[in-house]
């Protein structure tokens, strides 16, 4: 099916990091959707339409926030962070995508892990609000490798202040060592009790939905651990424990 495009334009770009980086589109006319869903984004070359889907890092409005990292070789992304604000930029019309508050099982307590650019679909949900109605306690835990990529922190430190019961952020640097962060991978620190300790709740079935999004190595992981604690994906037809969004 093809998509159908509408035609945005750059009104922010900030920089976290080198190659890492949050653009702000103004547009008009994508279709109301769910915080967690995706669009496609693209640029129009003179041999094709080249383009990619992208969480959406903010609620629907007319300005869509995407949260971007620059890969390596990759074919879009070098294109994407060279653009500068006021330059135009093509996003799809609709949003798709299942990772959303509706298709999570209801908890006591909401684990939003991510890494890297993982981080964009809970940002949204947070900046929506929903997600406050809906569970007791939210855990949302950051994997990256270095403590310059540990963008948003101010946004989440002000839900920290705001929720100071209710709202927990844990950032895991896997190659540095950063104040107030955990040392290494989200999975080893759920193995060995410390992210569980400073959440201050668990992730077990009776307890806890999770949500999960990025590097694909670490949501293999996080699913084989999961499992075996008796926590199994949520289907509508076989309601589980734990949603996954993967990135590539
Ligand atoms: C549902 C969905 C939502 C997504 N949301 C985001 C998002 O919010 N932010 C974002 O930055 N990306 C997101 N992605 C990934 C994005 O669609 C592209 O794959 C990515 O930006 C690379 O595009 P490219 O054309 O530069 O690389 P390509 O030329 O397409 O090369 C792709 C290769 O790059 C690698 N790769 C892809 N993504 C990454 C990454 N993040 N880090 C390291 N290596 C990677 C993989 O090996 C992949 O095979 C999402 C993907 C999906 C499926």
């Amino acid at each position: 099916m093809s998509l159908q495009w509408i035609s945005g334009k750059i009104v922010k770009r900030q920089v976290w990091s080198e190659g890492l980086f949050t653009i702000s589109v103004e547009t008009l006319g994508v279709a109301p959707f769910e915080p967690g869903q995706f669009l496609q984004v693209g640029l129009s070359l003179p041999e094709k339409h080249l383009h990619r889907p992208y969480s959406v890092a903010s609620p629907h409005g007319e300005l869509l926030d995407f949260f971007i990292v620059r890969v390596d070789g990759g074919e879009l992304t070098p294109r994407l962070w060279n653009l500068a604000v006021g330059d135009s930029i093509d996003v799809s019309a609709k949003a798709t995508g299942g990772f959303t508050l509706s298709h999570t099982p209801e908890a006591n307590s909401i684990w939003l892990i991510g890494t890297g650019t993982g981080l964009a679909p809970y940002i949204a949900m947070l900046r929506d609000g929903a997600i406050w109605d809906r569970y007791r306690r939210i855990v949302l835990v950051h994997g990256v490798r270095h403590c310059s990529d540990l963008a948003y922190h101010d946004e989440l430190q002000q839900y920290k202040d705001e929720y100071p019961d209710r709202f927990c952020f844990i950032s895991a640097v896997s190659r540095d060592a950063g104040k107030g962060c955990l040392s290494g991978r989200i999975t080893t620190a759920l193995e060995n009790g410390s992210l569980e300790q400073l959440a201050e709740t668990t992730v077990a079935p009776n307890e806890s939905a999770v949500m999960m999004c990025g590097n694909p190595d670490m949501l293999n992981d996080l699913e084989a651990i999961l499992q075996n604690r008796g926590m199994t994906k949520h289907k509508l037809k076989t309601p589980g424990h734990y949603v996954v969004e993967r990135y590539w």
